[in-house]
């Protein structure tokens, strides 16, 4: 699990929790993480929908 500051999840799809976090410069994104053993993935984006989109279609390595 990376090392989000704040990192306030908000809803699961899969293995994938969506939340919100403050980067840097103070603006809010929205993280897609997944959570399985292994796999490591996760990514900002800018909107909800976006994230949510994101962890429908990821694809767990480990699968
Ligand atoms: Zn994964």
């Amino acid at each position: 699990m990376p090392a989000h500051d704040h990192f306030h999840s908000v809803m699961s799809i899969g293995p994938v929790q969506i939340g919100t976090h403050r980067d840097r410069h103070g603006q809010t994104k929205h993280a897609a993480v997944c959570t399985a053993d292994r796999c490591g993935w996760s990514a900002d984006y800018t909107s909800q929908s976006a994230a949510q989109l994101a962890a429908r279609t990821h694809r767990c390595k480990i699968r």
